[in-house]
């Protein structure tokens, strides 16, 4: 049966430390002290994977790239039972990916992101320039 609502394997990330609760106190530069990732950092990181991976495909990939990208996204995502990953451009995937998070972000009541900026944000930096130093 389809499954009506997103469901990622990575749904388990239930299952990894909760998010520091926001009177607890973080340490400005926990990156710097290699911490197990909680829940949001894997989440982010894992979001930065999947988008750089995107941002960098190829804008004509060979059928193997998109076989490979193709495998990648079905081991990765029970989701592409209903929504196959785009593979035929960078664009094409980049966009698709875009979708998917924006849906994960609806579902946690997050803001949506803008899909047409997607390449700034994750391969050319913003247009105002700010990404340039
Ligand atoms: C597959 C997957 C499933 C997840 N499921 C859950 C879950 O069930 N429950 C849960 O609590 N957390 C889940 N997470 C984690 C959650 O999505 C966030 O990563 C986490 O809450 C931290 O959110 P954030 O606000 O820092 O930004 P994130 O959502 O991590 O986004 C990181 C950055 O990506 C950019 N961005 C945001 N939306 C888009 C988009 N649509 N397209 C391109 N770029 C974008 C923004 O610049 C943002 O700052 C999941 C993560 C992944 C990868």
């Amino acid at each position: 049966m389809l499954r009506t609502e997103p469901s990622f394997v990575v749904e388990d990330l239930t299952l990894y430390k909760p998010s520091k609760a926001p009177q607890e106190e973080i340490p400005e530069k926990r990156d710097d002290l290699q911490c197990p990732l909680d829940k949001d950092e894997l989440g982010r990181k894992t979001w930065s994977f999947l988008h750089t991976m995107a941002a960098y495909y190829p804008e004509k990939p060979s059928l193997y790239q998109e076989n490979d990208v193709k495998q990648f996204f079905s081991t990765f995502s029970r989701l592409l039972k209903v929504s196959p990953p785009a593979t035929k451009s960078q664009e094409e995937l980049s966009q698709w990916l875009c979708k998917i998070h924006n849906s994960v972000n609806e579902r946690l009541g997050k803001s949506l992101f803008d899909c047409s900026r997607v390449n700034e944000r994750w391969r050319d930096g913003w247009k105002d320039g700010s990404c340039d130093y």
